[in-house]
């Protein structure tokens, strides 16, 4: 007899199906506090249920929790974890401490579809969505993490990892629905970015959702002639078509929406690219990330001068445009930006 995940289960399906076993409402809930607020991996840590009713859940229920594989840590503090998922498939996470902040992030996907050419986890083969309890799970471990080593837990959420959220769009709401409950870890939304490459469609969904979260949009170009060069989703969704879901997106929402922006030396970083950048952000309330490109191997791209850098985020103050030049964190680890791609061992090779 197969077993249910029961975490894929909601609080009104654990009580039905539950019901079937006898159990009383008040167990169902118990069970649900167990699971998600305490992160229970097993049922016999579910100490206030008798060895009876554990016994029947193990039985008919099965909980499928992520597990730490294996963590680096880098030489500024930045923590790189491969997590492990019931089916033996391994996505990467990441914890970055700041003096202010402990900001976690996190993966939607296991590779990625969407195959940017600068980016580690655009080269792996994309092999399943992460489901909703995972993405959690990944959430819940980062901050236990948080806390042992920083002794406070997370102060943010990025879904900056491997894959494209909002093609994993229902898990994706499901598990910050759970991570911002009070039944859940219970965390602002206004704490949680998500960061898309640019699915117009899905950033209207967004929208007609109006949902509380912040919206980033990994720009980094802002010609449609250059875009379509290093990011094959600006074919079907291009410059037009995404400015018009951003916009969308603010009147549904109102909230302010963040470019982020890699600088390539010689390819974005010039004069005409960052005016271009400046007459989109002049459309919709917009803040720019201007991040520091960290080579991955093959890499076509390098990085910006200090020069370059400094003169893109002076131009965009000129003309009134919001930014902040992000150094890079983790890179020796290849935990930064664009560098997650399983490469310690941890992966199982043959799927990729
Ligand atoms: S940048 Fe994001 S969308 Fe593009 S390949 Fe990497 S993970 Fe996928």
């Amino acid at each position: 007899m197969s077993k249910t995940d029961i975490r894929k289960l909601s609080k009104e399906e654990i009580i039905d199906q539950t019901s079937e076993y006898g159990f009383e409402k008040f167990r169902a809930r118990q069970i649900h506090d167990w699971l998600w607020k305490k992160s229970a991996k097993t049922f016999e840590e579910m100490l206030n249920l008798s060895i009876k009713h554990r016994d029947i859940l193990n039985t008919h229920f099965e909980i499928n929790p992520v597990t730490i594989a294996e963590s680096q840590r880098s030489v500024d503090g930045t923590f790189k974890y491969a997590f492990k998922l019931f089916d033996q498939k391994i996505t990467e996470g990441v914890l970055i401490p700041t003096d202010t902040r402990n900001t976690a992030c996190v993966s939607s996907q296991i590779g990625c579809s969407l195959a940017c050419t600068f980016c580690a986890t655009g080269k792996l083969k994309m092999l399943r969505n992460i489901d909703s309890a995972e993405i959690y799970d990944q959430v819940a471990l980062i901050d236990a993490e948080a806390k042992t080593h920083y002794g406070k837990g997370l102060t943010n959420i990025v879904f900056m990892g491997m894959g494209e959220p909002l093609l994993n769009y229902k898990n994706l709401l499901r598990a910050i629905d759970k991570i911002t409950s009070p039944e859940g870890l219970n965390m602002a939304s206004k704490r949680i970015t998500v960061s898309t490459a640019g699915i117009a469609k899905m950033i209207r969904k967004l929208g007609d959702d109006q949902v509380k979260f912040n919206l980033a949009v990994s720009l980094h170009a802002a010609m449609d002639s250059k875009r379509d060069k290093i990011m094959a989703i600006n074919e079907s969704n291009n410059l037009e078509v995404l400015m018009d879901s951003l916009k969308y997106f603010y009147e549904k929402t109102g909230n302010k929406i963040t470019f982020e922006y890699i600088l390539f030396k010689g390819f974005n970083d010039t004069k005409e690219d960052v005016r271009a950048l400046a007459n989109l952000c002049a459309q919709v309330p917009t803040k720019v990330n201007i991040i520091e490109y960290n080579a991955i191997d093959d890499a076509i791209f390098s990085k910006s001068s200090r020069q370059s850098t400094e003169e893109f985020q002076a131009f965009l103050k000129y003309k009134g445009v919001d930014s902040q030049v992000r150094k890079s964190r983790g890179d020796d680890i290849d935990a930064a930006c664009g560098q997650l791609a399983n490469k310690n061992g941890a992966v199982l090779k043959d799927d990729i």
